[in-house]
């Protein structure tokens, strides 16, 4: 089962994420969970992106898609093809660039989560995980900017996913346990009908 997880900041990508990639056994790719590391490690990649992260803007396209593409490779030399990928692509130019690359390593994705909450809701929960997290990029300032590239940048890529027929809408507004069992009664449903297409 290949994944991309596409939602505003505080939808719950990353939580979603690895519960998907428990049920399934396969990796979960966070690329902000990645460049946060970096980040934290004063590695080079992550001083290179440390501004951005703190601004709340996306790091280059290429720098995001580097990072998917280790992970693939990764996952390829385990004998893993499945994987969920959360954060990823967040613009049309890495959506497109993910396809080549999934293409060249048959590992292109069979479904695109798209987890729906209104920006009021995200606000608040961003408000909490702030004071838990203390996460530099939780401020209202940058998370009101932060939802102002999700919705000029990122959202329109999911009218791109919808024309392959891709596309599960998952409202995210619930908790945190109902909205598992809804991707996950998705997902078996995608699976299965992936399963019927292979043997037939
Ligand atoms: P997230 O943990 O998904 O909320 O991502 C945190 C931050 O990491 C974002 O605000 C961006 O600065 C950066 N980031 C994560 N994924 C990407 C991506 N695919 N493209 C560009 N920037 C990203």
């Amino acid at each position: 089962m290949r994944v991309l997880l596409i939602a505003p900041p505080g939808a719950g990508k990353g939580t979603q994420g690895a519960i998907i990639a428990s049920h399934f056994g396969i990796p979960h790719i966070g690329t902000g969970d990645v460049l946060r590391d970096h980040v934290a490690r004063g590695t080079p990649l992550g001083e290179s992106v440390r501004d951005h992260l703190d601004r709340g803007e996306l790091v280059p396209d290429e720098v995001a898609l580097e990072i998917v593409r280790t992970a693939f490779v990764q996952a390829r030399v385990k004998g893993m093809t499945g994987y969920v990928l959360d954060g990823m692509p967040r613009t049309m130019y890495q959506a497109q660039a993910a396809y080549r690359m999934g293409k060249e390593l048959d590992m292109t994705a069979d479904v695109v989560i798209h987890l729906e909450v209104s920006d009021a809701e995200v606000t608040r929960r961003l408000r909490t995980r702030a004071r838990i997290e203390g996460r530099s990029d939780d401020t209202p300032e940058l998370v009101a900017k932060r939802l102002a590239i999700y919705h000029t940048v990122t959202h329109p890529i999911i009218a791109w996913y919808a024309e392959r027929g891709i596309v599960v809408p998952v409202d995210s507004s619930k908790p945190i346990p109902q909205v598992a069992t809804d991707i996950l009664v998705a997902l078996r449903i995608r699976e299965s009908r992936l399963a019927a297409a292979d043997g037939s």
